[in-house]
């Protein structure tokens, strides 16, 4: 490895080179420095600050997604039944999360977790005959695995009135009406959750945050590592670092990256963004009457990540209630980027497989166009479904992140839409990204943990790493769906150490 860098110093190598200040970087940057202290590492952000796109509290739903709430992870097949195992999935990969974020506030790395995580009910509600049947279905058999055991189901309207009051206003015992609810759901500033961890990096000699940077493309050496030119936005200087280990954890910029590194795994990827705004009310009286998040169903033609929801956030301390989010139509990848990101992202390899997409999903299109052109009523409307009292001039829009959902090349239809996450990494492990945004910042853990074993599987190999690797994560190299002996040691741990239970 390369010494330790003395932050003072020009010297432009470094082991560990990463693109962008979100939680994916962030994260990371602090496995693989727990790892081995002696890695050096440059971070570098665009930005004025760190944490200001997606990552950034308002710009995401701050929902722990573990599959507690989210129909849309328990899908029901041609058949009628209803699918959990992408549910037990998630959910074991949030408890990852859970277990690394435990460690670090145990070090005194991470502060009081309630700075950036607090136990928050999660609830599904639903109405008329066939959508209470299917949620009946999912408590069944969710209830049944040891990861869901404590989810309650109920259709008595008089309980669905303690749980989610106003949710429950001017609806009657005639109208058929279901909810489950797990009480040790959460909400997370992920942004705040990032810049500790950043902060906390940046006290080490190891460690170079270079802020207002812009990683603007990058090639491969012929001595193996990476030279990557980075543009200063303030000086306006052009500069070079080369690196052995990149990450691009750019956000929607990581496409772009991805394409200008020439690696040949990226071949045939594109993207599909797709911009997101949230109705905010901060009036007291409504938001004191609203602990939960409350989630309800797609609408038909809808993308999965649209589901309505109704929640409660704690954003520096404040509680606010946030519904949304209203898919619309972009072509930028970041809420901060370029309008002609969309067409700057269309390539030889990629551009059948976009146009097929394109092609294929002129409904999705037509559905993202309509939302995005929906006026204050009509948004305040689909709110009424769920909280049927709503007044307009409680409620003002705000614009969240951007995803950029990820598009890829596939024999049948010529191209195909995906509503995942996906690491793509260059088979010497020199380079890695993250592309796509869903379940997100809250499996940011294990995603990057797949870095890690897609790119120093030598290093991961070794007794240190492994050893080190059970530290952070008690149940790495096990399975918390298969083992209940196991999930419970860890829960225990996680909801005490996080102060969720
Ligand atoms: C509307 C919405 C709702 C969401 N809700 C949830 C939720 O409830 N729960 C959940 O877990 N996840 C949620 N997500 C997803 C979650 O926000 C993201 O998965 C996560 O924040 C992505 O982190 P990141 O580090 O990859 O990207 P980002 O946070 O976007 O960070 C990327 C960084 O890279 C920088 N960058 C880009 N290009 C360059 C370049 N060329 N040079 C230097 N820097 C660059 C950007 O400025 C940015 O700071 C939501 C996302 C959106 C948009």
């Amino acid at each position: 490895m390369t010494t330790a860098k003395n932050k003072q110093s020009t010297s432009l190598t470094t082991d560990i080179l990463l693109v962008g200040s979100g939680v994916m970087s962030a994260t990371l940057a602090s496995l693989l420095s727990e790892l081995d202290s002696e890695l050096s590492m440059t971070m570098v952000e665009r930005l004025p600050n760190v944490a200001a796109e997606s990552t950034y509290a308002w710009n995401n739903a701050g929902t722990g997604h573990a599959g507690y709430c989210e129909l849309n992870y328990t899908p029901m097949n041609a058949q009628g039944d209803v699918e959990i195992s992408r549910a037990l999935n998630i959910n074991a990969s949030f408890e990852v999360s859970l277990q690394y974020w435990s460690y670090l506030v145990e070090q005194n790395t991470l502060p009081t977790p309630q700075t950036f995580i607090n136990a928050t009910p999660h609830l599904s509600f639903v109405w008329g005959d066939t959508d209470v049947e299917f949620l009946r279905k999912r408590y069944e058999l969710l209830k049944a695995h040891p990861l869901f055991a404590d989810m309650e189901f109920s259709d008595d309207v008089e309980t669905l009135k303690e749980w989610i009051p106003l949710v429950m206003q001017q609806r009657t015992a005639k109208q058929k009406v279901a909810a489950t609810r797990f009480n040790y759901g959460t909400d997370i500033d992920f942004g705040a959750l990032t810049r500790c961890i950043i902060e906390k990096l940046n006290t080490l000699n190891t460690f170079d945050l270079k802020l207002n940077t812009q990683v603007k493309g990058l090639k491969k050496q012929k001595n193996g590592r990476w030279k990557v030119r980075l543009f200063d936005n303030v000086s306006k200087k052009t500069t070079t670092i080369e690196a052995k280990f990149v990450f691009l954890g750019a956000g929607g910029g990581a496409l772009k990256l991805l394409q200008s590194s020439g690696i040949a795994e990226c071949k045939g990827y594109g993207g599909f963004p797709v911009s997101g705004q949230w109705l905010v009310c901060n009036n007291p009286d409504i938001v004191n009457q609203h602990a939960t998040k409350v989630y309800g169903k797609a609408a038909l033609g809808a993308p999965p990540m649209s589901v309505p929801h109704l929640d409660t956030r704690i954003i520096n301390g404040k509680p606010a209630l946030l519904f949304g989010p209203y898919a619309g139509f972009t072509t930028k990848f970041l809420k901060q980027g370029s309008y002609f990101d969309l067409v700057k992202s269309l390539k030889l390899n990629n551009i059948k497989a976009m146009f097929n997409v394109g092609k294929n999903n002129m409904d999705l299109t037509k559905y993202l166009i309509g939302e995005a052109m929906q006026t204050h009523p009509s948004r305040m409307n689909t709110l009424r479904q769920l909280y049927p009292q709503a007044v307009n001039a409680d409620w003002h829009l705000e614009n969240a992140g951007k995803r950029v959902q990820i598009i890829k090349k596939c024999d049948e239809k010529g191209g195909k839409l995906e509503f995942g996450t996906e690491i793509v990494a260059a088979e010497d492990g020199s380079i890695a990204a993250l592309l796509g945004a869903s379940p997100g910042a809250s499996v940011s853990v294990q995603a990057m943990i797949q870095v890690i074993e897609q790119c120093f599987s030598n290093q991961l190999g070794t007794k240190a790493w492994a050893t080190k690797m059970k530290t952070l994560v008690p149940s790495y190299g096990e399975s918390l769906v298969a083992d209940a002996t196991l999930l419970k040691k860890v829960r225990t741990r996680t909801l005490k150490t996080l102060k969720l239970s």
